[in-house]
């Protein structure tokens, strides 16, 4: 508390009184042991002031990360990258609150002056945006989330498209958040082409379901297959009849097919090798984003690479641990776009998978997303399905022509397949939504194996 306390002495006494509420709760919070302890605090604080998150961010820059799928990831990669650069710790939202409570209760322990990265819920970006006035603003992809909570995808656009235009940063320059886009995305070039300063990044995006109609005139979005990204002439990798068209990317991912990694390359021919310990091409790019990200901030992107190259896993998600005996990689997966990039990714392992689906409020309390899954790529392979919400998902596999097994504990399910499996010390891939991710991981004491 003495730390930083005495840089909220310039502040208005509404604000000083909620902050210092906030600590008092969050060290009550911690005390009674109910986790880190940020969010009741952050909670009060913003019911206090509720312009709490411009007074706090006023004497720091600023970098939001948002988007339905990679944002805790990209965060902590950009926020990897950012250390290089500075000499104070770099101030995030770690503990997973992405609203504005969980914003505050980063901040009001953070150094003074140090920058933020902050991770941000989409229906959030604006209020955010408005409070931070960030120097950068990263947008990663817009895909059908949570159903029962969140907007219609399209409205998310239109919300970000609004936030965006009507951002400036408060030093009164008239300078403008640079938004590092991905023109991969229909939805986030929608959402971002209006602002005055954007890069243009080809990030990636294997679900297109949601970005098939045109988010300008409803018409049908075409998808070039094989676009030349290399060549002089930029070949765009979607296009509407109307004009509405993929901006050219200023980087792009090209995967190393005869060793490890990927590279990044520039338009211009530059080129950066990346090796990361994090799985998959999505992970390539949401580094690709973080790096383009820390680039305004300064860092250099071979630096930055080198910092992201250390990040093993986020918040439990691709560690391999022990989990009631078995040893086993656990991958997150909350929406039809996260379950097809971890589907593609275990596709190349050949051990069992143990697939868990929960409803609780904050996976979405309404699964009938589970028939946008592609569960048919599980065929052939050994399958057990957990969770709450097992039956539901055995219903969808067994149309998808998957046989399967049914265990609701979710380490029992971890069990059978280890046990289903003819390589007994074959490593169980666990993909689970938010909460059964979370109770499997709680499971195994937070040890990696
Ligand atoms: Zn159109």
């Amino acid at each position: 508390m003495t730390r930083a306390s005495g840089r909220f002495e310039s502040f208005p006494l509404r604000a000083r009184v909620a902050v210092r509420t906030a600590w008092v709760l969050n060290a009550v919070s911690r005390r009674l042991g109910r986790g880190e302890g940020t969010v009741v605090g952050g909670s009060v604080a913003l019911m206090i002031d509720g312009n709490l998150l411009r007074e706090l961010t006023a004497d720091r820059e600023v970098a939001l990360v948002s988007g339905t799928n990679g944002k805790t990831t990209t965060t902590k990669l950009l926020v990897a990258a950012l250390q290089r650069g500075s000499s104070v710790p770099v101030v995030t939202n770690s503990t997973g609150s992405n609203m504005p409570a969980g914003h505050l209760g980063a901040l009001i322990d953070a150094d003074s002056g140090a920058p933020a990265v902050l991770e941000v819920d989409e229906g959030y970006l604006k209020e955010v945006l408005d409070a931070s006035r960030a120097k950068v603003v990263v947008l990663l992809n817009l895909s059908r989330d949570q159903l029962d909570r969140t907007n219609e995808v399209r409205m998310m656009a239109e919300r970000w498209r609004q936030a965006l235009r009507s951002a400036a940063r408060r030093d009164g320059s008239g300078e403008t958040s640079v938004v590092v886009a991905n023109a991969d995305d229909p939805l986030v070039v929608y959402a971002a082409e209006g602002s005055a300063n954007v890069v243009w990044v080809a990030g990636g995006q294997r679900w297109r379901a949601d970005s098939t109609g045109c988010p300008k005139c409803g018409g049908r979005v075409v998808y070039n297959e094989t676009p030349e990204v290399t060549g002089d002439s930029f070949d765009p990798p979607w296009a509407c009849a109307c004009g509405f068209v993929s901006p050219e990317p200023e980087a792009w991912i090209v995967e190393d097919t005869t060793s490890r990694g990927a590279s990044v390359v520039f338009k211009g021919g530059q080129e950066l090798k990346m090796e990361l310990l994090l799985p998959g091409r999505f992970n390539y790019s949401n580094a690709m984003m973080a790096l383009l990200g820390a680039r305004v901030f300064g860092v250099s992107p071979s630096s930055a690479a080198s910092a992201m190259a250390e990040i093993g896993e986020v918040a439990g998600r691709y560690s391999t641990r022990v989990i009631g005996g078995v040893s086993t990689r656990c991958l997150l997966a909350k929406n039809p776009a996260g379950w097809t990039e971890l589907l593609e990714l275990v596709s190349g392992a050949g051990g069992p998978i143990v697939i868990g689906i929960n409803a609780k409020v904050a996976d979405g309390q309404d699964p009938s997303w589970l028939w946008d899954v592609e569960f048919e790529s599980l065929k052939g392979r050994t399958v057990v399905a957990t969770g709450e919400r097992c039956w539901d998902l055995a219903v969808r596999l067994r149309y998808a022509g998957v046989d399967h097994q049914v265990c609701p504990d979710p380490v029992e399910a971890l069990r059978a397949g280890r046990e289903l499996e003819l390589r007994r010390d074959a490593c169980v891939e666990f993909i689970g939504n938010y909460t059964v991710f979370h109770d499997v991981v709680a499971d195994s004491g937070g040890s990696n194996c």
